[in-house]
């Protein structure tokens, strides 16, 4: 992911809302919790008025996203669920389009990819990054040799929410992941975090020099043995605090 798209600008680009529960880590799923207060059914899945955001243009005939933005995709749904099938390949075609922005997207359903793919992807486009979420060790044992060989330029992991102890050890991650990222579960009636599990990837990562970053503790944070309840508004800030994020 270009840093400079980082540092500059960055935009939302939620092209479909609404997703199926599939792994333990869905069970408190932000966007199903926003939608329960909405009286939103989120297993609906729905293309939204945005859909063609990033071919948009304005009056002057320049695009509304300007060039050289990191657009956050896809972030109320999985870019990959099945609902969507029928509208990913015009979404793909309008990331091939704007080659001069950079898409960064999330998913659990690493095991759709090759299956969704547009025929000139090759072994990737340079402007996307496709994150792969991880919550527990079976869902790692699962994805990770998936996300692996998928033919994918930019690859992050997302360890998050952290459901337990993760050994990434045997995944050789150095060769094939640029950052692993980190983060307790937020809402009500969460799962604890524990800073020991957070560690545990904090010094993989350090072993393989790849670049970590503990996100935010949610909202029930074991550390010392003790168990903290930590507020939304300081779960980032907290994580922070903790001083082990790497380059
Ligand atoms: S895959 Fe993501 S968006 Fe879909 S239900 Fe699970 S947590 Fe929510």
């Amino acid at each position: 992911m270009p840093k400079n798209a980082i540092e500059s600008k960055s935009k939302m680009w939620n092209l479909w809302h609404g997703c199926h529960k599939l792994s333990a880590g869905c069970q408190h799923c932000y966007v199903y919790r926003g939608d329960a207060k909405r009286d939103i059914d989120s297993s609906v899945v729905a293309k939204t008025k945005n859909f063609e955001l990033p071919i948009q243009k304005k009056r002057n005939d320049e695009y509304k996203i300007p060039s050289g933005t990191l657009v956050y995709t896809c972030f109320t749904s999985d870019f990959f669920v099945e609902d969507a099938d029928l509208w990913r390949g015009e979404a793909w075609e309008m990331m091939r389009v704007r080659q001069d922005l950079h898409f960064i997207m999330i998913t659990k359903r690493i095991d759709r990819l090759q299956e969704t793919l547009p025929a000139d992807w090759g072994d990737g486009y340079d402007n996307v990054t496709i994150c792969c979420t991880i919550e527990n060790q079976d869902r790692a044992d699962y994805r990770l040799p998936i996300y692996k060989a998928a033919p994918i330029k930019h690859k992050i992991l997302i360890c998050e929410p952290l459901l337990e102890r993760i050994d990434l050890q045997s995944y050789d991650i150095c060769s094939w992941i640029e950052q692993v990222v980190v983060g307790g579960e937020s809402g009500y009636n969460t799962r604890p975090c524990n800073f020991d599990w957070v560690m545990e990837l904090h010094d993989v990562c350090v072993e393989n020099k790849v670049s970590f970053w503990f996100k935010q503790t949610g909202a029930k944070f074991i550390k010392d043995g003790k168990l903290y309840d930590i507020k939304r508004q300081f779960q980032h800030s907290q994580a922070r605090k903790a001083g082990i994020n790497l380059k």
